[in-house]
């Protein structure tokens, strides 16, 4: 499973993709359909929990394949949502929706507050 052919990686490695996103959709439907029961008040039917498909076989033992500093795949196969391992799968692309923007400049504006770095100039020696 090692030597991949890159073509056939990339389609696994899509496939691995989709997997997960169907597994994301489901599980959003289903705490969709939670938060309407408890609004509801219990007045409509106990939302039952989605049938996840199985995860395929062909997937498992999947390496994650980037080349390292030795020029070699890697051979990890614990793998994240985009089919790389903690040590390939890329740095954070940050905050995507408007509200996460929003926290992110706020907590910037927090970090760099003027008031802030008066009061650490007085504690300093
Ligand atoms: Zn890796």
């Amino acid at each position: 499973m090692l030597t991949l052919d890159p073509r056939e990686s990339v389609r696994l490695r899509r496939f691995w993709r989709h997997h997960f996103e169907e597994c994301s959709r489901l599980s959003q439907a289903y705490e969709a359909a939670c938060n309407a029961f408890i609004e509801s008040g219990g007045a409509t039917r106990n939302p039952r929990p989605p049938a996840y498909p199985p995860f395929p076989n062909k997937l498992r033992g999947l390496p994650c394949g980037t080349r390292n500093r030795q020029g070699e795949p890697c051979k990890r196969t614990d793998l994240m949502l985009n089919g790389r391992c903690k040590f390939h799968g890329g740095m954070s692309t940050g905050p995507r929706s408007a509200a996460g923007q929003s926290r992110a400049l706020a907590n910037l504006a927090k970090r760099w507050a003027p008031d802030r770095h008066e009061a650490w100039d007085e504690r300093r020696p």
